[in-house]
Order: structure tokens, then sequence, then C-alpha cells
């Protein structure tokens, strides 16, 4: 089960962008895959389409695997392991492994 969700802040683990912060744009539960916000850039060629979106270069951000990618915990403020746990009114809260803290 993956632990990572839509506008988290999230570090680069692996890979050319290793080091990175950036925060998910997207996931993809399908394919365990998140896009990262200026993370991962790839430049793609587009045609002319009309005169007011003219062709070029563009950067787009390609979606990478969540396990290249690790939370941010913001007490360490850094990617850490996260874990689940469970409130006494049953409600499942996502915690930093390393501190306790929420995140
Ligand atoms: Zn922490």
């Amino acid at each position: 089960m993956t632990k990572v969700k839509k506008s988290d802040t999230v570090e680069i683990v692996r890979g050319k962008d290793k080091g990175k912060k950036g925060k998910v744009l997207k996931f993809y539960p399908k394919n365990n895959r998140v896009l990262v916000q200026g993370v991962n850039i790839t430049k793609r060629h587009m045609k002319q389409r009309s005169q007011d979106t003219p062709g070029g270069i563009i950067e787009l951000e390609a979606a990478l695997h969540v396990s290249n990618v690790m939370l941010i915990c913001n007490k360490c403020g850094r990617g850490v392991k996260a874990g689940y746990k469970m409130l006494e009114d049953g409600t499942k809260m996502r915690i930093c492994r390393k501190c306790g803290e929420n995140i």
C-alpha cells in the first residue's frame, strides 16, 4: 500500500533528480506512479496547432515510481519513511516513523 497522495511534498531519493523536493501533482494508483512538480522534466517537441499556441519545445514533468520518492516530514525536514497509527476512534493517521509526527 502506498502512502503518498496528491498535494504531499516529497523528496526524490533515486535517479537524476535525487535530492529534489516537490509537490505531488497527480497520483496514478494503477501503476504506482506519481507526478511531482518540477521533477523529472522531459522536453517534448510540439507542433504548432494554431497561431495562439505556437509549437516548439515544452517541458513537462514525467511520472516517477513511488519507490523513488519519500514523504517529507516537516519536523525532520527531510524525506522519511511513513507509517500508520490507529487512533482510538479508529481513524488512521499517517505518521513519520522517525519522530512520530503527523504527515
Ligand atoms: Zn519526522
